[in-house]
């Protein structure tokens, strides 16, 4: 072997040790001085180059703003040394496209905005540049965030990369398999009605989708603002800590930010379980078509609870089975209002038809959205604004707003007895590419265990629970009332002790 081939196996190998570190190992490694920022995004970006091919977790990779900001970090760390770094300082990031990056390309998965380039950066984005992490692009997602599988992305799905021939799921299936491939140690979704904790399921990572006003929706394109919030991607439940309390707590400039103070997570993350009592929901854990793997992983996660001290047993959250129809009619009639400002004339794509000189406003509008928009975009629009229309409105709008209702007190009911709630994340693991893309309803009911907690405003995360028999990662999901973060990180890091994935699991093998 000659030395130069040595080199780049040494170079091959320092790169793998590299990406499969935790953000906390990575930022510690920086903080010392043991590797460079500079190495560390390097490595990342290698990786990224050499197998997001066949992934396509990214819409669009920032490679120079990424070496940028880890050479500044690292003179930084020279002049004024270690203890000026922030926490996050050189850990690489993935940002949904859905998020507002100043002058980097977001397109959150459409044609329509196509070539926009936002004037600001979303807080969450911000946050994230002040807490050293370093964004090294903007990932894959469904349309407009409307999907359970990155299929109805415009510009080609993302594979998951325990399988490239499976779904890695959705909408924030490009943010999940970068995490799950080593591309970045941490990702931002944002998760409407599950587009955190599915994918995250789909692609055996942590995902978290906090308290609704936990985490800033300024520079959030919404999709249905009552239900959308943005969230951590993670290998393992502290990097998601870290990473939420880097980018939560109040911000003035969305109105719908909580106030008071955040209760800190990783102080308590390794309190336990013991004299926890958690309840089983069985209304998610008995739904249709449940594969019976991911129900045999829930039974595990009851018993690992039990083991580390909880008290477990079986709850009911009647109306949790109206979760998906009422959701169907608030998201779709949000969704319908929201997009209305997709008009050709303020954002990316503008289709004028016609002859020169002929068109109206009103036909290039009209061209536009039809150019602009994918099916599943169009079919939302269209049942969002029947749910509203007068006539209508009383009886479907309205019925699923007084089921959101019901949803919220059976949930605090629950919640009387029990300081957190388990189900399976998803009824299955990754599905095949293709499988559900023509058949609307069996791909909404991916979300079926996840739906309810969005219609609650609550809290709740997706934690590894092993594979299935072909080798796809399950998810069991842990529930929390709304601003109950901390004890519900306490009990994912339970089960992620309990269960040891993040340890001896990883796309490809064990390499
Ligand atoms: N899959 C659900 C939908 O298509 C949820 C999407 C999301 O959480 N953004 O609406």
């Amino acid at each position: 072997m000659s030395s130069s081939d040595s080199d780049h196996d040494r170079d091959h190998d320092r790169d793998r040790d590299l990406t499969s570190r935790s953000a906390a190992g990575l930022a510690a490694a920086v903080r010392s001085g043991e590797v460079s920022a500079r190495e560390v995004v390097d490595a990342h970006l290698a990786r990224i180059e050499a197998l997001d091919g066949s992934v396509h977790a990214f819409l669009h990779v920032t490679a120079d703003g990424a070496r940028a900001r880890a050479d500044a970090l690292d003179a930084q760390r020279r002049s004024d040394g270690p203890e000026s770094l922030p926490p996050l300082a050189g850990v690489p990031v993935a940002v949904k496209d859905v998020l507002c990056t100043r002058g980097v390309p977001t397109t959150c998965g459409s044609r329509i905005l196509e070539g926009w380039l936002p004037p600001y950066d979303a807080t969450v984005v911000a946050r994230l540049e002040a807490s050293g992490a370093i964004a090294v692009g903007k990932a894959n997602m469904d349309e407009f965030a409307m999907g359970s599988s990155t299929e109805n992305s415009a510009f080609g799905p993302t594979h998951n990369p325990w399988d490239l021939g499976r779904v890695p799921g959705g909408s924030s299936g490009g943010s999940a398999a970068a995490v799950a491939a080593g591309f970045a140690p941490l990702a931002l979704g944002t998760d409407t009605g599950g587009s955190i904790r599915q994918p995250a399921a789909l692609c055996g990572v942590v995902g978290v989708k906090p308290t609704y006003g936990r985490v800033s929706r300024y520079g959030v394109v919404a999709f249905a603002s009552s239900l959308d919030q943005v969230g951590p991607f993670a290998r393992t439940v502290e990097d998601a800590a870290l990473l939420l309390e880097a980018v939560w707590g109040h911000d003035p400039a969305d109105s719908t930010s909580i106030p008071t103070p955040c209760e800190p997570i990783l102080p308590g993350l390794e309190r336990g379980v013991a004299g926890l009592r958690v309840g089983v929901v069985r209304e998610l854990t008995e739904v249709d078509g449940i594969q019976p793997e991911v129900s045999a992983a829930l039974e595990q996660a009851v018993k690992l609870l039990e083991q580390a001290g909880a008290t477990l047993d079986s709850v009911s959250v009647p109306s949790a089975i109206y979760g998906l129809p009422a959701y169907y009619l608030i998201a779709p009639a949000e969704a319908s209002s929201n997009l209305a400002r997709f008009d050709g004339i303020r954002y990316g794509l503008r289709v004028v038809p016609g002859e020169p000189g002929s068109a109206n406003a009103a036909a290039m509008n009209g061209a536009t959205r039809h150019a602009g928009f994918g099916a599943e975009v169009k079919r939302r629009i269209m049942l969002g604004t029947y749910a509203l229309s007068a006539g209508y409105y009383d009886a479907y709008y309205g019925q699923a707003q007084r089921v959101r209702t019901l949803i919220i007190r059976d949930f605090d009911r629950a919640y009387e007895h029990f300081d957190v709630l388990l189900s399976p994340t998803t009824p299955t693991t990754a599905f095949p590419l293709g499988d559900k893309v023509d058949d609307p309803l069996a791909m909404y009911l991916s979300d079926v265990c996840t739906i309810p907690t969005n219609l609650a405003g609550a809290a709740a995360m997706s934690i590894p629970a092993g594979l299935d028999g072909s080798g796809l990662p399950i998810g069991v999901q842990v529930l929390a009332p709304g601003l109950g973060e901390a004890v519900m990180f306490r009990v994912a890091r339970a089960l992620e002790l309990g269960f040891g994935f993040a340890a001896r699991a990883r796309p490809g093998g064990p390499a």
